[in-house]
């Protein structure tokens, strides 16, 4: 025996090494080592080459494996490359090779492999040939290949299992459970979900590999395989796009896209939530509608480029001088929402109106050079004029309006004075409506006299309403409201119409009078005018020369070219044209000259002062002459008046000196009159 110690001849540590490599070669297990990086069998034993029905190792060791390997797998490798340097992991899965193209399942063992150069690769034993059934093997090739992320947790929230899309996704270290949410509460939330209906499904914002992702998940409680105990089973699908075009799609819903305000439709669904949690907690609110006082003159005269561009920059200084008092939206048009939170008295909604109106009175640059557009606000408050939104809105619109007719450029807070005057128009407006739908209208005529002879020349039509309440109604009750809402459109082509058919029936009656018809600026504004003037005489059987036309200053000054043209047109048709009014506009005499105009209704309160207004009476008459316009007097009352107008020639007067507007039968009734006493002279002298 030798004695101990001995020196060896050969290393036993490689003397093993030998041993080992050839009990490996003999081993009925398969094993063999995959270099990742070139996708090659680095080393095989031999039930491996015969495995993967190689000739030899040689031939197994040529084999580009990348050739046949899905973009899953090889993405699959590389996680599990990482998987084994972070974290020397190891791994057991069900693996079908497809050696010369016939599938092999094999049950596969894997862990990393250090390579001599410091390169991963992966160690691999095919533990066992697999008998599954088709379904078996399919389901778990399924589990391994598909992007669902497939988890299985024990009771403490630890990983039993992730499939591939699972691990790819687990972020840095084994986070349990509850710390992949991240809110706590959509985990708890999850769990009592599970413990009452054994199982459930929602959305969560998920920690992963690749930042927070939306994850739609789906729990169901089972029962672990291995160890028999309860276990959650989860499978989730990553729904981050998804969430995301919803978020965006509800942003576009709830955003104006021109100015990117909240708009009409965010304010209808995010105020209502804060009015409740206002009132819950004392909080006063203000709503401001603000209007822009020339934004349709820049919009008319600029063109809608810049009238978009007013709009980008009011939609930025609002909210600059808002600050976080509060939230600023467009309503649509020219008009926008500031909804002020937290406010204290009447003195801060004060100060900020006045700092808004001073802000605007700066000037907006725009192509062609700098604007002023000032504006106007409406203001209504929460609680104390109303506790919902369309109410506030509303008062505050009814606020604006007010605004608006004392000269814009200004604010007015709702009250309840106010309030008052809007329910009777509101009242007023449906019963308009109502009104034309019932034919409540008729036509009264004031008689238009020769001011030398006392005979009746024409009539003018004016508009009573018999009103179902409250009995025969004079157009100063609601001509103002139904030129607002636009109905004068209609009721004046009512108005039109029925003047025309009594022209002719008064012509056939043997009464060849003129008639005179109102028209309001709005009905100007209307595309049917035209065609209705022009279709007048095929439908009514009028006589268009005896037919005269009222138009307001107002019509003339507000209008171009058009308005003229029109005029023409209807003059050429035979139709008289009459200034209404004259003197209460703009009252400038040169203008006239350009319209084609036949009388000039000399305004009333002209003719009440005609003593004081001597001089202004007088210029107007020698216009008439120098323009070949007739003069025509309205509102005569006194013999003083007529005896007036008879020394400066004016020959025809209205007034209730000769009659009031009286009803068609009694109109009709002094035309009669009128004959017999005319026949009677006639007689008398001849
Ligand atoms: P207007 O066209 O200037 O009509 C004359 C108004 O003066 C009538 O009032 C008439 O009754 C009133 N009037 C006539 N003579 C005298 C007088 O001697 N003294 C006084 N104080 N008043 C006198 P009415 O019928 O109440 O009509 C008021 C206004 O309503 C009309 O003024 C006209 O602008 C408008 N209007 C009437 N009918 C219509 C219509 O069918 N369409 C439109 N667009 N407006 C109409
Ligand atoms: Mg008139
Ligand atoms: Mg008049």
């Amino acid at each position: 025996m030798p004695l101990y110690p001995v020196s060896y001849s050969v290393d036993p540590a490689q003397e093993l090494q030998k041993v080992a490599l050839e009990r490996l070669n003999d081993l009925n297990t398969a094993v063999w080592i995959f270099d990742i990086d070139f996708s090659r069998v680095a080393w095989a034993n031999k039930a491996a080459v015969a495995i993967w029905n190689a000739e030899s190792l040689d031939e197994l060791r040529a084999r580009d494996m990348s050739e046949d390997m899905s973009i899953s797998v090889a993405q699959r490798l590389k996680q599990y490359q990482e998987d084994f340097i972070t974290s020397n992991a190891s791994f057991a899965e069900v693996w079908t090779l497809y050696p010369a193209g016939v599938p092999t399942t094999l049950d596969v063992a894997f862990k990393g492999f250090r390579f001599e150069d410091g390169r991963v690769g992966m160690w691999c034993e095919a533990k066992s040939q697999r008998t599954d059934t088709p379904e078996g093997l399919r389901s778990s090739e399924a589990l391994l290949h598909t992007s669902v992320i497939i988890s299985l947790y024990d009771g403490d929230g630890c990983a039993l299992y992730c499939n591939p899309a699972a691990r790819a996704l687990q972020p840095e270290g084994e986070l349990r459970l509850k710390e992949r949410f991240v809110k706590a509460a959509d985990y708890e939330n999850l769990l009592s979900q599970v413990a009452l209906h054994g199982g459930c499904r929602r959305s969560a914002r998920m920690q992963t590999a690749k930042g927070i992702r939306w994850h739609e998940i789906t729990a169901r409680e089972c029962t672990d395989a291995v160890t028999g105990q309860s276990a959650l089973l989860l499978s989730e699908t990553d729904i981050t796009d998804l969430k995301e075009a919803e978020r965006r799609a509800q942003y576009l819903a709830d955003h104006d896209t021109l100015t990117g305000l909240p708009n009409r439709n965010y304010v209808q669904s995010k105020l209502p939530p804060k009015l409740k949690a206002a009132a819950s907690i004392g909080e006063k609110l203000a709503f401001l509608i603000i209007d822009l006082d020339r934004f349709k003159a820049i919009n008319d005269t600029l063109g809608h480029a810049a009238g978009d561009e007013l709009l980008i920059q009011v939609a930025a200084r609002l909210p600059a001088v808002t600050g976080d008092a509060g939230m600023v939206a467009r309503l649509g048009g020219d008009e926008f929402l500031i909804c002020l939170s937290d406010v204290q008295d009447r003195d801060q909604i004060d100060r900020f109106c006045e700092k808004l109106v001073q802000e605007f009175q700066t000037t907006f640059e725009l192509e062609g050079g700098e604007f002023v557009s000032t504006l106007s606000i409406g203001v209504s408050q929460f609680p104390e004029d109303g506790e919902d939104l369309h109410t506030l809105l509303k008062y505050a619109d009814v606020a604006l309006y007010k605004a608006k007719e004392e000269g814009r450029n200004t604010y007015s807070c709702f009250n309840i004075s106010l309030r008052n005057k809007i329910e009777e128009q509101l009242t007023l407006e449906r019963d308009l409506r109502e009104a034309l739908k019932e034919e409540q209208f008729e036509l009264f005529y004031q008689p238009r006299v020769d001011t030398f002879t006392n005979k009746i020349l024409g009539g003018e039509a004016l508009l009573r309403w018999n009103h179902p309440t409250r009995g025969l109604l004079a157009p100063g009750c609601f001509i103002e409201t139904a030129e607002q809402m636009g109905l004068i459109v209609e009721i004046g082509d009512w108005v039109m119409t029925r003047a025309a058919i009594e022209q002719h029936q008064l012509e056939r009656e043997g009464f060849p009078i003129n008639i005179s018809i109102n028209i309001s600026p709005r009905q100007f504004e209307s595309s049917n005018l035209y065609s209705n003037v022009l279709s007048l005489q095929d439908r009514t059987g009028c006589n268009p020369k005896r037919i005269e036309l009222e138009i307001t200053e107002t019509t003339l000054m507000s209008s171009d070219k058009i308005v003229t043209e029109i005029l023409s047109t209807f003059k050429e048709r035979g139709f008289g044209i009459a200034i209404d009014d004259f003197g209460t506009g703009y009252s400038n005499l040169a203008y006239i000259q350009h319209y084609p105009v036949t009388s000039l209704k000399i305004d009333r309160s002209f003719i009440a002062n005609i003593g004081t207004n001597h001089a202004v009476m007088k210029l107007i008459m020698s216009l008439c002459r120098l323009l070949k316009v007739k003069p025509v007097a309205e509102g005569v009352e006194t013999e003083e008046q007529l005896n007036w107008l008879q020394r400066h020639d004016c020959r025809e007067f209205q007034g209730y000196l000769f009659s009031p507007a009286v009803h068609r039968n009694e109109f009709v009734g002094l035309l009669k009159r009128q004959k017999r006493i005319a026949a009677a002279e006639f007689r008398a002298s001849a």
